[in-house]
């Protein structure tokens, strides 16, 4: 059998510990005998950003832009403790907020479903997409403990120094706290498109929800951005597309989603983003079956798994012990990025067997033969609890037969 070619390169970001070791192994074994595979090589690695002096997670970045997708491996976030244990000149910064910050995009997050896995709410037969917005609000904050007696005030200066005041609070018989928020607009705007974008492409309805009712000014602000993008630019092409833009207050949000059975992508701020994408990887079982992807407004894509480099797995390899870590969401950035690069190169051959790789992993897992996670939780009467390597070439095994 000849092996599929591809015209525009996949950009590859190398990353770190556990998910390293599985990067090559799914190329070794799952990718490589089936596909020419080209790519643009970047060596995320904490050694190489370290090398580079972070140098090379801008690039990578940047060769996004160029190329239009990537697919990203889990890196190290360094702390003070990796400061040590990598020697490292500087604490850099997180990969993902560079990156994120440089293509403008938003992350949408997606449970990988497979039968034998229960989520904790039944009813969720289909996938929830958590997209959040990953810019200000709480996490751009400025705060303050101030003291009784205090009167504290917004205070805004426009560009002809002219200054608006409003009263916060005047603290009377209590000290207390306080604290300032921002947004733009331009980055509220470019979250309303890739949000428009991502239902379009994956062809879901998008639900919106705020605090637009308590928050007059500030989240309905976000509510009006939206409702006025969707206007203009995206309500016939949600029509065409047979989907549905709807807004709604937070908590009505809430209660329909957990009455809901999935199947839609839910757009939230930034702390609601945070707060529910861990409260909806929990309960559909796994965070190691979350996939993620960055989609910026002007429509390029970057693949990874949601979890980080699973660190206590990668010290029991280093020691030669077996690992049973679960590569399924890695597996699934590649065939989400190789999809996308088919899509985009007119490639159908690719596409399908990006989908057939999908298809394969959710088979073999469906079979019964898993890594020790799911095996923890799967209700399947039959199942096989197989290492790191050995889950691999299951998947190889299944794949094979498909073909
Ligand atoms: P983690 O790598 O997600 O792992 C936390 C625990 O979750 C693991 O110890 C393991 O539990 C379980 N787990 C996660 N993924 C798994 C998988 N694929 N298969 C089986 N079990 C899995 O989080 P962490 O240990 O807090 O972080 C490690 C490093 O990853 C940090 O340096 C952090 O900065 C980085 N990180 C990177 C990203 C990213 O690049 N997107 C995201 C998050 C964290 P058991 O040990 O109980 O088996
Ligand atoms: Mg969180």
């Amino acid at each position: 059998m000849s092996k599929i070619t591809m015209k525009t390169p996949l950009v590859e970001m190398d990353g770190d510990e556990m998910t390293r070791v599985i990067w090559k192994d799914i190329k070794d074994i799952l990718l490589i005998p089936y596909i020419d595979l080209r790519t643009e090589y970047y060596d995320l690695g904490l050694e190489n950003r370290n090398a580079t002096d972070d140098k090379v997670t801008s690039d990578s970045a940047f060769a996004t832009k160029k190329y239009g997708v990537a697919v990203k491996c889990a890196t190290i976030t360094p702390n003070a403790d990796r400061v040590k244990e990598y020697n490292l000149k500087e604490m850099w910064k997180s990969p993902n907020g560079t990156i994120r910050a440089i293509l403008d995009g938003t992350v949408f997050r997606t449970p990988i479903l497979v039968n034998g896995i229960t989520p904790f709410i039944p009813t969720w037969t289909k996938p929830i997409t958590v997209a959040r917005h990953a810019y200000g609000d709480v996490y751009k904050n400025t705060e303050m403990q101030v003291k009784n007696g205090s009167k504290c005030e917004l205070l805004v200066t426009d560009k002809n120094g002219t200054q608006t005041k409003k009263t916060i609070f005047e603290f009377d018989g209590t000290d207390g706290i306080i604290q300032g928020l921002h947004n733009k607009d331009n980055s509220i705007k470019s979250f309303a498109k890739s949000c428009f974008n991502y239902a379009l492409e994956t062809k879901q309805d998008l639900w919106f929800a705020t605090k637009d009712t308590i928050s007059k000014q500030y989240d309905h602000h976000f509510k009006d951005i939206f409702a006025e993008v969707f206007e203009t630019e995206y309500k016939e092409q949600f029509e065409k597309a047979g989907i549905e833009y709807f807004y709604t207050l937070i908590d009505d949000a809430v209660a329909r989603v957990v009455r809901s059975n999935g199947g839609f992508i839910w757009a939230l701020k930034n702390y609601d983003g945070d707060v529910m994408s861990d409260m909806i990887a929990t309960a559909y079982g796994s965070l190691a079956m979350m996939t993620s992807v960055l989609v910026s407004p002007d429509g390029t894509y970057e693949f990874e798994a949601a979890h980080g480099t699973v660190q206590r797995h990668y010290y029991k390899h280093l020691k030669g012990e077996e690992t049973s870590t679960n590569s399924v969401a890695t597996i699934f950035a590649w065939s989400g990025a190789l999809k996308k690069r088919g899509e985009l190169d007119n490639i159908p051959e690719l596409s399908d067997f990006a989908e057939k790789l999908e298809k394969a992993t959710i088979k073999t897992i469906e079979n019964g033969t898993m890594t020790g996670d799911l095996y923890l939780l799967s209700t399947l009467p039959n199942k096989k609890k197989v290492n790191t390597r050995e889950f691999l070439i299951a998947v190889n095994d299944t794949l094979k037969e498909m073909m």
